[in-house]
């Protein structure tokens, strides 16, 4: 990688400020699951055994710029601590006085905690005098938030561009697993995409169509696929303003001899909410009052047998409603295949991470990302505006 990391720059006696991603679910006060605190734990250590003054920040949740005390960071310090087996001091503002005080005072090997940047609509905003109160806190600045690396905010962005600066273990582990990985695939390379909209993952799969090998398409975004081939396709979801789009990209794996797959038979069900009738299909037509809920028996062979041969996987997207038993199974037998496999197999954040930690295949695939929307971003090829901003080595 040809970006700075922590292991590039001079943390001694300095006052870091390292930006995470602690948007952990919280339960009435109590977090349900650390595993972002977790990931965090190789950075912050080796920058408090360097003698780094560590001052973190991150956002939570969505408090729409307001103080909201439902979003506070505060239950993370208290877990950060008990992790580090030391105390950690907390700021109830990420900017004014009381920050700048406690960064102050803090030694080497010190941990202070800013509450919730996103309780400033200036975060998002990336407004130029939040940026400077953030950077003024401290002298130097460290990224290690992957998931929200894809987005331009003050404490991703803008603050890089006042201080020196560089990226944690996290994103250097993101960046090398997936764009290394991606750069140089092992053939056959196999990309599967599903989830709800083709609408969101249009340019995903027109990037893709220009690296793998084989395309697996599965969840509601293959309906508009399968409606541009004039299958009927019931009550399903249906994307109708996209299936010009669909049939261009249909023509387009034709031309860059990509292997497009689709389902070729589905799970229905009479209602979404209250499905009384669960069947099979025959074929890929969905017959009318139904809906596809999840690809069927035989497309989840077809789709078994693509992955068993390939060298590389990427994955991102379920490829049914998974949240309903009655339909998770399309999903699980993908995980399950993914974790059979002995290819390179990297499945991006979001539904389908959850999907094969739920299901209980974690440990069997190469890399599982933290992040949802900078995973994609990557899949595409693109540079995630976070990484770009800092200094290259
Ligand atoms: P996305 O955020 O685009 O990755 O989409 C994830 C969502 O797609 C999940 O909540 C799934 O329940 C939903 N999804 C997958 N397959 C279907 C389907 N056949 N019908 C409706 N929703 C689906």
């Amino acid at each position: 990688m040809d970006k700075k990391t922590i292991k590039d720059i001079d943390v001694y006696n300095k006052k870091v400020l390292l930006r995470v991603d602690f948007n952990v679910p919280i339960k009435d006060g109590v977090i349900t699951d650390d595993n972002r605190i977790k990931e965090e734990l190789p950075t912050i250590k080796y920058l408090l055994d360097n003698g780094a003054k560590l001052i973190i920040m991150s956002h939570l949740g969505r408090p729409e710029g307001e103080v909201n005390l439902k979003y506070s960071l505060k239950p993370t310090s208290v877990r950060l601590g008990e992790y580090l087996g030391k105390e950690i001091m907390f700021a109830d503002d990420c900017i004014g006085k009381e920050a700048k005080e406690k960064a102050n005072s803090l030694n080497a090997g010190d941990v202070l905690m800013l509450e919730n940047l996103r309780f400033h609509a200036e975060e998002e905003e990336n407004e130029k005098g939040f940026c400077e109160k953030l950077a003024s806190l401290a002298d130097v600045y460290v990224n290690d938030a992957f998931g929200t690396a894809h987005r331009k905010h003050a404490s991703t962005y803008g603050v890089a561009k006042l201080l020196p600066n560089a990226v944690g273990f996290l994103i250097e582990k993101e960046l090398s697993m997936i764009s290394d990985t991606i750069a140089n695939p092992k053939r056959p390379f196999v990309g599967i995409l599903g989830g709800a909209k083709v609408s969101d993952k249009i340019t995903i799969v027109e990037s893709l169509l220009n690296k793998v090998d084989v395309l697996i398409i599965g969840g509601a975004m293959a309906y508009t696929f399968l409606s541009a081939m004039n299958f009927n396709m019931g009550n399903s979801k249906v994307e109708t303003e996209m299936i010009g789009e669909a049939q261009r990209l249909i023509n387009l794996a034709q031309e860059k001899n990509v292997q497009l797959l689709l389902p070729v038979d589905h799970v229905i069900a009479n209602n979404f909410e209250n499905p009384t009738i669960i069947k099979n299909t025959l074929n890929p037509s969905i017959p009318n009052d139904f809906l596809g809920m999840d690809i069927g028996k035989l497309t989840i062979k077809v789709y078994k047998k693509a992955i068993k041969h390939a060298k590389t996987v990427i994955w991102n997207g379920p490829m049914g409603v998974f949240e309903n038993k009655n339909f998770e199974n399309g999903t699980k037998q993908i995980a399950k295949a993914l974790a059979k496999t002995k290819a390179t197999t990297i499945v991006g954040g979001g539904d389908s991470a959850a999907a094969v930690i739920k299901f209980g295949y974690a440990k069997k695939i190469t890399h599982i990302s933290t992040g949802g929307g900078a995973s994609l971003k990557l899949f595409e090829g693109k540079v995630l505006p976070a990484v770009d901003v800092i200094a290259n080595k």
